[in-house]
This record gives C-alpha cells, structure tokens and sequence, in this order.
C-alpha cells in the first residue's frame, strides 16, 4: 500500500461523542507510530436532510504516509504538534495493515457503539476514491449494499460496527475531491469537563471576527447568539469557519476560554452549497435539494409562528410550496413581500414532505403592484368624478359628464421589497448553506 486514506463516520449520538474527537486519536495514533499526516484533516458534510443523521452529518477523513517536503502545523493532540506535509511517500504494506487495525480499535474505544443510532465505520484505500460518490453522498440518498460492493471492488478495507450505514459518510469523505474548501479549526475540551457548562467569553469571540474578515458564522449581530460553540455534551470547546487556513489558526490565540485541550485545522465543505443542484420541480425528490427559477403563483401565507409559505411555478409550471421558517428571520420577511408574478429563484431542501424548506431566496424581477381602483378624473374640468356604483361608472361632480367603470385610475405602488440575494441570519444557516455574495450580485442581507 502507498499512502492510505482513512474515512471515519457514525461514532457519536445524541447523548455525546464526535466524529471530529475520535479523527484527532487516529492522528495520535499516526504520530505515535511514526506515520505523517499528508495534507490537511477534512471535515465533509454530506445530505442535510438524512434523517438517520445525529446533527450535521459530518463525516471525516485524512490521508497518511511518509511526509516529505516543507511541514505545516496543523494542531496540537496531547502535547505533540499534528504536522502536515505537502506530499506522502508509500509506506510499507505491513505497516499501512497494522495501523489500519489500531485505528480501527481507537474508533471503537471512542464511538458511542451500543447507543442507538451509532454504527461506526473505517474506510481505508490506497486512493481517492471517485468525486461522484461524494457528489452522491452530499445530494441524494445512498444504497449502502450497492456501495459497499463499489468499495470491494476499489480493494478498501471496511469496518463496521452494528449496522454498515456509517461507510456512506466514511467513503464520501475520502472522495470529497477538496475543490472550493473552507476551513474549520476545532478546539476540544479535557475529557473530564465534557457534558459541563463552557467556559467561553463571547465577547473575545465578536472581536476575533471584527479583526480577522476571512472568520464567518461566528456570532449573529441579530440573534446575539455566538455561534462557535455547540450546545451538547460533546468535546467540542469551540470552532473557528475560515475562508482561509491561516487566519483561524491566529484567531485561536485570541479566544478567552477554558484551557484548550487539543486542536486540529479541519479542510471542509461548509459553506459550498455542494447539496444544491438546479433543477425544475418535477426532479427534486425527497431528501433532496435544489435551486429552483419560477413565478410566485399564489399571495404569501403567514402560517402560526411567524412561518411564511408561498407557490412557485418553475418553466414548466409545475407548482411546489415554498415555505420561509422564522428562525431565519430574513427569509419571511421577504417572502411576505412577494407577489403573483414576482421571478425569483429560490434554494433549500424537502424531506418526505413535498415542501421547499428555503435557505435562500434571490428576488430577481418584481412585477408592478397596484393600489386599489380610484375614481377618475374628469378629463373635461379636471374634478375628481364620484362613482355611481360598480357597474355605472363615474359622474363629475362640476360638468355633470359620465365615465365609464374602465375609466377608473390604478395608482402604481412601490414594491416593499429590492431585487437581490437574501440568505437567512447567521444562526440559521446550514452548515453547507452558499456563503453569501455570488460575484457581481446585490446582496440584501448580512453577509459575511
Ligand atoms: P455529527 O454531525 O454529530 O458527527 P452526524 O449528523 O454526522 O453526526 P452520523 O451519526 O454520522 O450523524 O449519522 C449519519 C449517517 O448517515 C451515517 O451512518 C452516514 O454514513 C449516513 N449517511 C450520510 N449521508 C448519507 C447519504 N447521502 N445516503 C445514505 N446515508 C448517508
């Protein structure tokens, strides 16, 4: 074997645990025998709309061998630096074998295995395997017996635990192609205070993004809420979205926290907007997601909590419901200013029901809005006329000359709303939610 791959996926559940955690052991375990780190550690987010997922549907990988060429330091796993090197020579096939197994063993000892919902998987292959099952993994539903006969072909080593579902997330992140990355640096928390409150000052947090732009999603200026840290019993202290790799790497130093146990600088998909293919309404299926061009059809609803939903037709008038949840604050209010024959295009996902979740909205071209209908006036001596009823028409009250119903004038209203790219606010947004400006665009909403 040459440098080997190594894809993780389904060690946590509700109750604790992170896949995240249990890659920084299998970096230990690398370091521990003498095997480097080659590139960076990914984090990739697949399907957001599987329902067997815990939280994020997270899955990992991180690619192993003989480093050569200049090192970078990508974190720190009990008192030892993770240095990454640039390029990887073969190591032996004994020894790829051997830590193929203590790798498989430290999943293990760190999975929740036995909860319900936690069947955890290795994936080890001397190569990347395909961009189309990551394209799959992140888009659709996988058949996990049809993969698991791709991945003996492809000659990868698999273990599993309880069910085989983890070696979907497990192979996808191993073919994630790493193309348009953004980069997430995770701090963790000593085993002995994990499921305690955190310690974490918020306002170093909003300083931390003020001083280094290229930080996104770390607190929302609406909400308040700071969005670095996850709220449950997990190892995580906090984690820090970059457009770059070197920016949080500094930031880091900046938090004021709880001593940070181990970090590790993750290459990630958030952001991309990967689950999001264009397609006309007839082919988005369930769990899937897509952006869709068309027509609002029908007046927007406000639905109890603050919800907004509205029809869209796409080209070829084929009608599905939109629905704008209130969490994401920007979204129904601009829903609730559409009207039939507003064009938009619009993105987010469906689940079995054959809704539209939104997780954007771009306004694209608004159709006039008119007033209510209001007497004319008389063309003659220029008086406002009275109306005579609804089908009679109008009279001027100075000349006494009668008009007809059709006479009657519609003022021209301005739209409530601007034609641009509106996103939901920062703590609602998906992990692969699109990251805000598409180039040459008017964006309406925070960005980042
Ligand atoms: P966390 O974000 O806390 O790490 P999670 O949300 O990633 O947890 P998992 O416990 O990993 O959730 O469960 C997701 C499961 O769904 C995994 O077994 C994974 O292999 C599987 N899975 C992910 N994407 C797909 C897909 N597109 N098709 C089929 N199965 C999938």
């Amino acid at each position: 074997m040459g440098p080997i791959w190594l894809g993780i996926d389904d060690t946590d559940s509700p109750n604790g645990g992170c896949t995240t955690w249990v890659l920084t052991e299998l970096l230990d375990e690398a370091r521990g025998r003498g095997i480097d780190l080659i590139g960076e550690p990914r984090l990739v987010r697949l399907n957001p709309n599987i329902p067997w997922k815990t939280r994020g549907n997270a899955a990992l990988s991180a690619r192993f061998g003989k480093g050569r060429g200049a090192r970078r330091r990508l974190g720190e796993v009990d008192g030892h630096p993770v240095w990454s090197y640039p390029v990887g020579r073969k190591i032996s096939s004994k020894v790829a074998e051997s830590f193929v197994e203590a790798a498989w063993w430290r999943v293990l000892r760190s999975s929740r295995t036995g909860e319900p919902g936690t069947d955890p998987a290795l994936v080890a292959v001397d190569r990347r395997l395909p961009a189309s099952l990551y394209w799959r993994a992140v888009r659709d539903v996988v058949n996990v017996d049809d993969l698991a006969g791709r991945l003996e072909r492809e000659g990868a080593t698999v273990r599993t635990a309880g069910a085989n579902r983890g070696i979907v997330g497990a192979a996808a992140a191993v073919a994630w192609p790493g193309s348009h990355p953004t980069w997430e640096l995770i701090a963790y928390r000593a085993r002995e205070r994990w499921g305690s409150r955190r310690e974490l000052d918020a306002e170093s947090v909003r300083r931390a993004q003020d001083r280094f732009p290229e930080l996104f999603l770390c607190h929302d200026p609406r909400t308040r809420r700071v969005l670095v840290a996850p709220h449950t019993p997990c190892p995580i202290l906090f984690g820090l979205r970059a457009t770059r790799p070197d920016p949080p790497i500094a930031a880091r130093r900046t938090i004021l926290s709880e001593a940070v146990d181990r970090w590790v600088l993750f290459r990630t998909n958030q952001g991309s907007g990967d689950h999001l293919v264009a397609r006309p309404v007839a082919n988005l299926s369930a769990y899937g997601s897509a952006y869709i061009a068309g027509r609002v059809v029908s007046v927007p609803a406000v639905r109890e909590g603050g919800h907004v939903s509205f029809v869209l037709a796409d080209g070829a008038g084929d009608e599905i419901t939109c629905r704008a949840f209130e969490p994401t604050k920007t979204l129904p209010s601009v829903a609730q200013g559409l009207r039939p024959g507003d064009r938009v295009r619009v993105w987010g996902s469906r689940d079995l029901s054959p809704d539209l979740r939104l997780e954007g909205i771009e306004v694209v071209r608004l159709a006039a809005r008119w007033g209510p209908s209001r007497p004319p006036r008389c063309a003659r001596c220029g008086r406002t006329t009275r109306s005579l009823g609804r089908t009679r028409g109008f009279r001027c009250a100075g000349c006494r000359r009668r008009w007809p119903p059709e006479a009657a004038t519609r003022p021209r209203l301005a739209p409530e709303l601007s034609p641009g790219i509106y996103h939901p606010t920062p703590s609602a947004r998906r992990h692969l939610a699109v990251r805000g400006p598409e180039p040459g665009r008017t964006v309406r909403s925070e960005s980042f």
